[in-house]
């Protein structure tokens, strides 16, 4: 969510969009497995861009690279050359729990009695601030802050290496949301938690080796098909013995929690997200917001760029022609690097530029995916009305956001999200517009093919679906150090 210039006024200061979380490729038995994972990760770089790794097998050791920075700043060709191995998993993240450090850049790899494994998550453990704090008091090392790795501490537990299925009884002390890949020197394994939070697919390239991701794009990037969803409560082991699944977790009753953000913002239109393409989801969005809240307007404007497809669902519905606002750059940098606040205004300019002559003199039906704090949105409708939109209606594809997450979306404090106590009408009054209607819940679930018990809202209704005794936040392994150490 970017910024723009608000006149000779003092600009108010960006918002940082809610970041993505993580993003997960896997590949198994493929000459090219580490181009292609770096291919895979590539189309996946919208979910976190803090960090990259690749780790690999040759079938008997791990071999990993990993830093900050974007997939094509970690890794260049001299660097996947070496990493060349027939199977690899890879990641990029964004820190939802532990800070953005080298050491928590993912996969994360170990050493154990039990060999070497690699880990890749996507999701947030609510329970591994406790869990952690348990074995530190039994003298056990961590190497990073992230909630990670206190899966790697219980599979190293001795008791759980002699089960049959050590990796059963791991993921059953576990609670929150996690999608999992894992990658021994012989076998790769995928996992998703029972809820099924995040998404996990599988897929298959042309010549037969099977993939693994977080979004179909990476598929499509490769040329591999779709084949299913990892389902929640399976463990998928891909080896030379083929491909075998099993349930884990007990039966949750055909409750589920995917998390319907993914729909709203999160993931890439081009993607089939828990069994539907996300474009054609926001669409219906968009659709189903002009039912609810029609409005005389000459146009119809995305906020850019996450909106265009609810913006066009509203003018197919409306009648009302579609059409651009902002012209955005691509190549003005990440504005939140900069050092300075006027360094930051003056990215944000580069980046996001309103089209006056088409906005002049218009009555505009503006669509937004979602409104977090609001401080944006306002800015861009100000430079809106600068440029002379006589009329200007918000239309939001998403019910109000009143509540935190906890399962791994870095959403601002409660107090900052701007409809957490406040109405409407005095959300409307804050942005400037002449209206403003949000989806509403039951339209929203109407516009997702699964029951509304198999999808987490929590942000939007409240309604959790586990109870959340400590809250996660994502610096409270740091501070659990500062209190050790101090
Ligand atoms: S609280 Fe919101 S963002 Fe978090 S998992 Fe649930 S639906 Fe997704």
């Amino acid at each position: 969510m970017n910024l723009v210039p608000s006149g000779c006024k003092t600009t108010p200061v960006p918002e940082p969009s809610i970041r993505h979380y993580c993003g997960l490729f896997g590949v198994y038995g493929h000459e090219e497995a580490v181009f292609l994972t770096q291919l895979g990760l590539y189309a996946q770089q919208h979910r976190g861009q803090e960090s990259a790794g690749i780790v690999t097998t040759d079938g008997s050791s791990l071999k990993r690279h990993a830093g900050l920075g974007l997939v094509s700043q970690v890794f260049d060709r001299r660097k996947l050359e070496e990493l060349r191995a027939p199977t690899a998993i890879g990641h990029v993240r964004y820190s939802t729990t532990g800070g953005n450090t080298a050491s928590n850049s993912q996969p994360l790899l170990f050493s154990f009695a039990g060999g070497q494994v690699a880990i890749a998550h996507n999701g947030n453990l609510i329970n591994a601030a406790l869990l952690r704090r348990g074995y530190e008091q039994v003298g056990h090392i961590f190497q990073t802050t992230s909630d990670t790795e206190v899966i790697i501490h219980l599979l190293a537990k001795p008791g759980h290496q002699h089960k049959k299925h050590p990796l059963n009884h791991v993921l059953g002390h576990l609670q929150g949301a996690y999608s999992l890949l894992l990658l021994f020197p012989d076998r790769m394994v995928a996992a998703r938690d029972p809820l099924g939070f995040k998404p996990l697919c599988l897929g298959e390239t042309k010549c037969g080796a099977t993939v693994v991701a977080s979004e179909t794009k990476a598929f499509d990037m490769i040329d591999a098909r779709y084949v299913r969803d990892v389902e929640p409560g399976e463990i998928v082991t891909i080896s030379d013995a083929g491909v075998e699944s099993r349930r884990f977790g007990g039966d949750t009753g055909g409750r589920g929690a995917s998390c319907i953000f993914e729909q709203v913002y999160f993931a890439d239109p081009s993607s089939l997200v828990f069994g539907e393409n996300v474009h054609l989801v926001r669409r219906a969005m968009g659709t189903k917001l002009a039912l609810e809240a029609p409005v005389d307007a000459d146009l119809v404007v995305p906020i850019p760029t996450c909106a265009k497809c609810a913006a066009t669902g509203y003018a197919r519905e409306s009648g009302i022609p579609y059409g651009r606002a902002f012209t955005t750059s691509h190549y003005a940098g990440r504005s939140f690097i900069m050092p300075t606040q006027s360094g930051r205004d003056h990215a944000v300019k580069m980046k996001l530029t309103v089209i006056k002559e088409a906005v002049a003199g218009q009555r505009l039906v503006v669509v937004e995916d979602s409104v977090v704090r609001g401080t944006t949105t306002r800015a861009k409708i100000g430079a809106l009305r600068a440029a002379g939109a006589t009329e200007i209606h918000l239309r939001v594809a998403s019910p109000p956001i009143r509540h935190p997450c906890y399962f791994g979306i870095d959403f601002p404090d409660q107090k900052e999200l701007i409809a957490n106590k406040r109405s409407v009408e005095d959300i409307r009054a804050y942005l400037g517009v002449d209206s403003l209607h949000y989806l509403s819940h039951e339209g929203m679930l109407s516009c997702v093919k699964m029951e509304p018990e198999r999808y987490c809202t929590a942000c939007f209704s409240g309604n959790y679906p586990m109870d959340v005794d400590e809250p996660v936040e994502k610096f409270s392994m740091e501070r659990g150090q500062l209190r050790m150490f101090t």
